[in-house]
Formats: C-alpha cells, structure tokens, sequence
C-alpha cells in the first residue's frame, strides 16, 4: 500500500522548514517533508547572507519582514532551537547626493510605518563599522531593529521545532512525479513508489517552477546565479557591527566568523536553465564566481579599503530566483486542486521565511492566506509568463537594478 500523508511538502530547503512548522504550531501533526538531499537544506538556503532588512517597498513585505524578526528572537524562548539572528541593525551607506535624497524619502516611508530608522553621523558610521572609510562617503542612515541570521542554522531551527511537533522529515527521496486525477492532486511519485497526500505544496526553490511544469503548470520564475564570499578573519570587528549596503555600488557586507561576508548583484546577471541542466544537476555544480567575486572586491574596496588585502577564505555560490517584477510566486496552482507553488523567493527567502510558511499554512488550513497576496499570484502576468526570452530578459533587468534608485521610493 502506498505511504500517505496528509499534507506533503516537496524540498527541504528553508520555505519548506518554514511552512512545516508553521502547519505542525497549528495543530497539523500529520505532515511530511521530502528532500531529495541526504541533508535538509543544503541547496539555495545556506548560501545566503541570511540579511534581514525592514526597508521595504510594499506594506505586505514590511509586515513579513517583522514579523520574522519577532519569530526569529522568541523561537529560542518558544521552541528550544536558536535561529541564530544577530540583531545589530542595517547601515545604509549612500556615495551620492541622489542616494542621500532616496534614503530621505525611505526614512520618511519608514516612520509612517513605525520603524526606527534616522540618517546617522560620518562619527557614527566610523563607530558602527570602523573598516569604513567615511571620507569617502556622502552619508547614510541606520536601521536599528534590522539583523542577520545564519540561514542554514535558521533553516535548522525551524526544521528540529518542526520535529518536535510531529512532521516527519525523509531525506534522500528526489521527488520525480506527479498523480493527479480530474485537477485534483493525489500524490506524488518517487523511486521508491508512490507517496499519496490529500495537500501538496511545492517548496522546491529554483527547481519549483521545472517540478510544477511536470504538471503542465506555469509560473515565472527565472533562476539567476548569485554569490557572495567569506575573508579571513579580520581582527577588530566589534560585536555591534551591522549589515551594510552600499547600495550605489549593489554590495552589502557584514562580519562573518570573524571576517567579513560580502556579495552583490551582478551587473550582466546569468541566468541558470534548470531545464537544459541534467536531474542530478546541484548548487554546488556552480563554478566558484572567482573573477566575479573580485569585481565585487573592486567595487567595496574605496568604502572598506581593508578588503583588499584580505584572502578570501570561502566562496558561495547559488541560483536566486526571480519573476519579472521581483515578487514572491506563492499560492495555489490554477487548475488543480490542493496544490501550492512558492518560488520566486528574489533573495529575500531567509527573511520572508516566516511569513511564507504562515501564508501557505493558513492557505492550507483555513482556504485563505489572511491577507490579499494578490501581488505574489503564480497568473500575474497571464500568457506572457510562458515566454522565456521576455522571462529572462525582465527577471534579469529586475536583479541587476536591486538596489537602483525607483520612482516609488
Ligand atoms: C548568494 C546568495 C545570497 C542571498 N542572500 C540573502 C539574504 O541576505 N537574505 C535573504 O532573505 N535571502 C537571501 N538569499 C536568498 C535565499 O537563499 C533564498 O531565498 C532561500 O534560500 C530560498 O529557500 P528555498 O527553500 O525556497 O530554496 P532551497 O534552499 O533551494 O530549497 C529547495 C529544496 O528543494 C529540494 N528539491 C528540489 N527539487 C526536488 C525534488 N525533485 N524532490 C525533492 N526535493 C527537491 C532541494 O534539494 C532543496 O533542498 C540569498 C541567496 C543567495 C544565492
């Protein structure tokens, strides 16, 4: 007889964690997680910077965002497992009088919305990363509520408060097929047989949208290579040292065991073929991004002339996956029935973990996500989303402009 679930979650990288605590806290105990790993998230979520940041230009983001950091605080005290958020705050660093107007303009969207966020001194700047060259800097403003978190130790925790509460966690099983019967989904298919479930979600990252086309569903969502790297210590960081962006240049940096963790977007983005790429094809297949990775070095070094002499002790290399207009694809799949879709995560899916196992939860057990995610529809931008040179070419301006100055802000 076939092994049954009643919810089932296809990838156990941090989405999936997510939303299977999130389903187990609310009272759904009879939920299984496949991975196709022989190790929970190890593909997209641990080479993340993991920055937590409430600079948002949407109200739905905003809440996300928040609402993660409270989680990510109280999960200790709730659950005995420690995400690892480090809540030292986010510098933006601006080496422009344009910039300086849009952080302006940030700040004031920031206090409509209740969260701190002030321009601060060169003096302050030069205290709160001391590696900043502040002469070379027009300003900048602080956000102190802001964090990081280590993503595979945050994936982790959700994983084992998970366990705890019930959901059963099977690694090494490559999903590799679905059953469906009259728009309804039944299960799905492995090498090991049939598993059937009464609701599917797919959490899959940048291999989400390659499984849901499996079941003649589309979505668009483009995966795009992503990297950041790790120095050698550098003795003086202090503990207090926030997240910084330099936005102007589309590099952050904060410290990391140590030393310091840095990474941009790339200015001629490549994008990844999932489906040109064999099934056994994984992050890890990546080249390191060393000639990349030495632009970003260029770009940070007359802010944080200290990178320059700094061996790069680790590089990470990834795919983020983007739709055209940089928002989440979350929610059901139009034409079958029980069946969820979150992919898309723009590298923001450490920090909209929380929300997005919430959303799908409540999806799941109340029919509804509790909020309009109208924004995040997989049918957002009808037939065109089937066309992939426009994917491509509109997912790739997206990435690259990430930290452009927008009319909106
Ligand atoms: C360099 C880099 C920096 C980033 N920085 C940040 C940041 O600062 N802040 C932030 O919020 N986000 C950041 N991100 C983005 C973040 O890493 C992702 O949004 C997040 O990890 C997405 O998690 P996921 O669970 O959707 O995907 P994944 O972690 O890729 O998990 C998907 C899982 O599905 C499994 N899977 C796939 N196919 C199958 C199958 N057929 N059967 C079974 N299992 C399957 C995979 O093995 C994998 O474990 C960054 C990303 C990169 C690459």
């Amino acid at each position: 007889m076939a092994q049954q679930t009643e919810v089932l979650i296809v990838g156990g990288g941090i989405w999936g964690l997510s939303t299977a605590y999130h389903l187990a806290k609310s009272g759904q105990k009879d939920v299984l997680v496949l991975e196709r790993n022989e190790e929970i998230a190890v593909e997209t979520t641990p080479q993340a910077a993991g920055l937590v940041g409430q600079i948002r230009s949407s109200a739905t983001m905003l809440n996300a965002i928040r609402y993660a950091l409270e989680l990510f605080s109280q999960f200790p005290n709730e659950t005995g497992h420690d995400t690892g958020l480090r809540q030292t705050g986010s510098l933006m660093v601006a080496l422009t009088p344009e910039r300086m107007e849009a952080y302006g303009r940030q700040i004031e969207r920031s206090h409509r919305n209740g969260i701190e966020a002030d321009f601060v001194s060169h003096a302050e700047m030069a205290r709160l990363a001391p590696a900043l060259d502040v002469s070379k800097v027009e300003g900048g403003y602080f956000v102190p509520n802001d964090g990081y978190v280590d993503p595979q130790q945050c994936a982790r925790a959700y994983a084992a408060a998970a366990r705890d509460l019930g959901v059963q966690i099977q690694l090494n099983t490559p999903v590799t097929g679905f059953r469906q019967r009259n728009g309804e989904i039944l299960g799905v298919e492995t090498e090991n047989g049939l598993i059937e479930s009464n609701q599917l979600v797919i959490t899959a990252g940048p291999w989400g949208a390659t499984l849901a086309k499996k079941l003649g569903a589309t979505t668009a969502a483009q995966p795009i290579r992503h990297q950041r790297v790790r120095t050698v210590a550098s003795p003086g960081i202090p503990d207090h040292h926030p997240a910084v962006r330099v936005t102007d240049v589309s590099c952050y940096l904060r410290p990391d065991k140590d030393g310091y963790l840095y990474g941009f977007f790339e200015p001629t983005p490549v994008s990844i073929d999932l489906e040109a790429m064999p099934s056994n094809f994984r992050t890890g297949d990546i080249e390191p991004p060393v000639k990349v990775m030495a632009e970003a070095q260029r770009r940070l070094v007359p802010t944080f002339p200290i990178l320059k002499d700094l061996e790069i002790a680790e590089y990470r290399r990834g795919m983020t996956t983007f739709a055209p207009d940089g928002a989440y694809l979350i929610g059901p799949v139009p034409g079958i029935d029980r069946l969820y879709l979150a992919t898309g995560c723009a590298a923001l899916g450490i920090a909209g973990s929380a929300a997005v196992g919430r959303w799908l939860t409540n999806w799941i057990i109340n029919g509804s996500p509790g909020e309009d995610l109208g924004m995040f529809s997989h049918q957002r931008f009808g037939a065109q989303a089937a066309d992939q040179d426009w994917l491509r070419r509109e997912s790739e301006q997206f990435y690259a402009n990430y930290y452009g100055i927008r009319a909106d802000e």
